[in-house]
């Protein structure tokens, strides 16, 4: 889920993924989520400036697994 999240699929991966979600509301929604929840991290990581290793950290916290 992160891997699609974070554009780090294959061009492949991204059309099943894409399909898939298209049928499955449920993943559809936890990608969204996912998503969202990037975003937010991302602004706080900008507002201030958060050392790299910090946002790894806190990334890799809010994985969800499938
Ligand atoms: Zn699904």
């Amino acid at each position: 889920m992160s891997a699609a999240v974070d554009c780090e699929l294959t061009q492949k991966e991204q059309n099943d993924f894409n399909k898939h979600i298209e049928t499955c509301p449920d993943c559809f929604n936890e990608f969204k989520e996912a998503q969202k929840t990037k975003n937010i991290i991302q602004e706080k990581i900008i507002r201030f400036k958060a050392p790299q290793s910090l946002v790894n950290s806190i990334l890799k916290l809010t994985e969800t697994p499938l």
